[in-house]
């Protein structure tokens, strides 16, 4: 019979345990290097990555890799790219303590939003970094991105269980709930705000985690990784003038299943009868209007002003202080379950993985 372990046992061996990090490749600038002979910047070999960044050989990490074959530009994300995404973890996902995604800046808002819904009741980390210059250049944002994000994937707390169970964006200095972000800047290190959500750490001389802020796994239900996820929504952006002909077009784009409505200030649109007409008839034939603001920062509040009514009327639903990314994402994992429209509206109003703030 095995001597019984005690919960302190327990935890001592997982923290004196040497942790383990699965750095997942997509593409972007930062896995370039300048070739020395033709002075192009190209992809380096990611199982070569200790000779460009011999610094990591200072963690006591067992560090393994996974390249996607040919790495893209972030440009070129798709949902099948976010898929072998979630079956990489998925697969992984008892092996390792943490994973970290080096992913383009362009869209890595997206796919860490995307990810967050499809990776449910997460229990490890999964920090999405990159860089605005190449790692292999003298000033690169490149390493010191990519060393604080492994450290934070393998950070633990006293009980052994991991620091920062969620899906992240570790760039310049802050870790950032991924959902919640949106690349600001084209050329500054700094290329990522969370507007609506403080950081979950800053990093310092130190890492000081905001765990009053950070999300846990409920302990009764397992990990599950959902691969679902339908393509068919739209943003529609208003703007004064907009024409009944282009709202009609969009809303009539064979197949569309959901709409995310950019509407002014706190959640408000023309007072025009075809506009409150068109979206009716839209949602009649089952088509979901979410609405979010065209300000970066703070919520929408529908019924605060009259110019919100007609969508109140019409079925449309809050997104609260979600952002763009998140709301097409949230509503691309939904749609992909095909849940019926009550049940849509449910989920959309409810705050699944922290991405809006009720
Ligand atoms: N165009 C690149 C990409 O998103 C830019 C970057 O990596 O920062 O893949």
């Amino acid at each position: 019979m095995p001597e019984p372990v005690s919960n302190k046992e327990r935890q001592y061996a997982i923290r004196s345990r040497r942790p383990s990090v699965l750095l997942i490749y997509t593409g972007g600038t930062i896995g370039m290097v300048r070739n020395e002979e033709t002075g192009a910047l190209e992809s380096f070999n990611f199982d070569r990555l200790l000779e460009q960044v011999p610094e990591l050989r200072r963690f006591d990490y067992r560090i393994s890799t996974y390249t996607f074959t040919p790495p893209i530009d972030s440009s070129d994300m798709s949902l099948d790219h976010w898929e072998k995404l979630v079956r990489i973890i998925d697969f992984n996902y008892n092996y390792f303590d943490g994973f970290v995604i080096l992913h383009g800046t362009d869209t890595m808002s997206y796919t860490a939003s995307a990810l967050s819904f499809m990776l449910e009741n997460l229990g490890k980390p999964v920090i999405l970094t990159g860089s605005q210059l190449p790692i292999g250049m003298l000033r690169t944002d490149g390493k010191e991105n990519l060393i604080t994000a492994i450290e934070i994937a393998a950070a633990r707390r006293d009980d052994g269980s991991p620091m920062v169970p969620e899906v992240c964006i570790y760039f310049k200095d802050k870790l950032l709930r991924g959902n919640r972000t949106t690349k600001i800047y084209a050329d500054r290190f700094n290329a990522f705000r969370s507007f609506n959500f403080p950081p979950l750490a800053t990093v310092g001389i130190n890492i000081e985690y905001h765990e009053d802020l950070i999300r846990r796994p409920d302990p009764g239900k397992p990990f599950k990784a959902h691969t679902l996820v339908d393509p068919n929504v739209v943003v529609l952006t208003l703007f004064p003038g907009i024409q009944q002909s282009l709202v009609h077009s969009v809303l009539h784009i064979p197949g569309l299943r959901a709409v995310v409505l950019r509407t002014f200030g706190a959640g408000n649109a023309p007072r025009l009868s075809w506009f409150a007409d068109e979206l009716r008839e839209a949602a009649e034939r089952g088509i979901l209007f979410v609405n979010i603001t065209q300000c970066q920062a703070g919520s929408v509040q529908m019924g605060l002003y009259e110019t919100s009514l007609p969508l109140i009327q019409a079925g449309v639903v809050s997104g609260y202080d979600c952002t763009p990314e998140c709301a097409i994402t949230k509503l691309m994992f939904l749609i992909g379950h095909k849940l019926p429209i009550e049940e849509l509206r449910l989920r959309m109003n409810s705050n699944l993985r922290g991405e809006i703030t009720r």
